[in-house]
């Protein structure tokens, strides 16, 4: 049954010494209890690309659960017990964790009266996973120690760079894989293979992203979201059709590699300048750009990994018309400029320059970023109690008129902000 044979056992004494001796103990656990075992998943396609990866998923053709207690006896960890799905998880404690599952002999039916075909356990449980890719399995028994099974033609996709999936219905049966597809070519910047984006559109075709929660799809799209280059990823999900299917008003034009490339323009032009714009929130905003204003909260939450970044999406999208006209006003004085920009997020600042074909309102951003952004008065309410004056609302008008003298380039040092406030209070009082 299988097609590729590659001798892992050297690529396994490379491992780091507490890994391997965590893989070497399974294996002889096996021997003992008479039990096939294997390391397999995303563990064995890391062990073969040679990148970190130390979460470890056994898969054993026995009694999991019996498997379980007795290897945790070497390692006197936490253990867990799932009885009713014949899984266990031991956590040892440095963090470590080790995923034990239970493999289990199945019938399949095969079309046109072939007979029902018994397949081998360890075949059942790789069948029921997503890419080839991802179900190549590791014997660790001594004597097979390093022998790879790869039922599916998982090494060969790795050496062709390919995401491909194992059935014609796989997307149709769990919907979430059309977005894995997205998350793992992003990952290794391998291509989808053909077939596999046929069968993605025909799922898409069949509705089938609408039937996945919106929870579903965030948390899809978040993983994608951390992983490299978001725009590959957004780019091949448009072509798929993958966008439309979340949101019919999602999606992204032709120019979008070029627009994204003058963000990366701007945000070296700003180098320096601003703190740290996030290059990922950008691409979103950017793909949202011409998202219709009423319906940016259905989609906004989907792209965002927190509040915090839903806001400076939000903020930076619908306030932009307004901050243009604000910033097309003639004579804007140094105080003006800075009372409409500096609430708003280093991000909004990159959009709106890339965005904005003025370029007087584009003068106006960078101004403003490299001068005005980070003034700040180095007194505060507890100076003013200091001088005297007593608490209360005239505090804010103080502070806001020191803010702007020193904005304007009128003041300079803390004496200077001290007299002002001083004598701006006194002035208060004598109205
Ligand atoms: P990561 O490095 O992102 O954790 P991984 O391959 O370990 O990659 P997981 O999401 O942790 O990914 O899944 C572990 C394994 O379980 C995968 O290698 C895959 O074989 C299988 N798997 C996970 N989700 C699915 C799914 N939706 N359909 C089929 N198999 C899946």
């Amino acid at each position: 049954e299988e097609e590729n044979t590659l001798d892992c056992s050297g690529l396994l004494h490379k491992l780091p010494k507490e890994i391997y001796e965590i893989l070497d103990i399974a294996g002889r656990v096996g021997d003992d209890l008479n039990i096939k075992t294997y390391v397999v998943g995303g563990f064995v396609r890391d062990l073969i690309l040679e990148t970190e990866n130390w979460d470890i998923d056994l898969m054993v053709e026995g009694d999991g659960i019996a498997f379980a207690e007795v290897l945790n006896t070497y390692f006197e960890g936490q253990l867990k017990l799932y009885h009713k799905f014949g899984t266990a998880l031991i956590t040892l404690e440095n963090g470590q964790s080790i995923d034990i599952v239970t493999a289990r002999r199945e019938y399949y039916e095969y079309p046109a009266a072939l007979p029902k075909i018994e397949k081998s356990s360890i075949w059942s449980d790789l069948f029921r996973r997503d890419f080839t890719i991802n179900c190549m399995a590791i014997q660790l028994n001594k004597r097979e120690e390093g022998k790879l099974i790869d039922y599916f033609g998982g090494l060969a996709d790795i050496k062709n760079r390919k995401i491909r999936v194992l059935y014609n219905l796989s997307f149709i049966e769990d919907p979430t894989r059309i977005f894995r597809a997205i998350r793992f070519a992003a990952r290794f910047n391998y291509g989808i293979e053909e077939e596999t984006q046929n069968f993605i559109q025909q799922a898409i075709t069949q509705g089938m992203i609408a039937k996945l929660s919106t929870d579903r799809i965030r948390d899809e799209l978040l993983y994608i979201i951390r992983e490299k280059s978001l725009l590959n990823s957004l780019l091949i999900m448009e072509d798929l059709g993958i966008l439309k299917g979340i949101h019919p008003d999602l999606g992204i034009d032709d120019g979008f590699a070029e627009s994204y490339s003058k963000i990366e323009d701007t945000l070296s032009q700003f180098k320096g300048v601003l703190r740290e714009p996030n290059p990922v929130l950008l691409t979103i905003m950017l793909m949202l750009s011409n998202f219709p204003k009423e319906k940016l909260d259905e989609v906004i939450g989907l792209f965002s990994i927190n509040k915090a970044w839903a806001n400076i999406i939000y903020i930076s999208l619908s306030n932009r018309n307004e901050v243009y006209t604000k910033l097309r006003e003639d004579n804007l004085d140094k105080y003006q400029l800075y009372k409409i920009l500096h609430a708003l997020p280093e991000e909004s600042i990159i959009y709106y320059y890339t965005d904005c074909k003025n370029p007087y309102i584009r003068h106006y951003l960078m101004f403003f970023s490299v001068k005005l952004r980070d003034i700040k008065t180095f007194i505060t309410g507890e100076d003013l109690l200091k001088l005297g004056i007593k608490p209360g609302p005239s505090y804010t008008y103080i502070l806001q008129e020191v803010l702007k003298a020193k904005v304007e380039g009128n003041i300079y040092t803390i004496e200077d902000e001290l007299k002002l406030a001083k004598d701006f209070y006194e002035s208060l009082k004598g109205e």
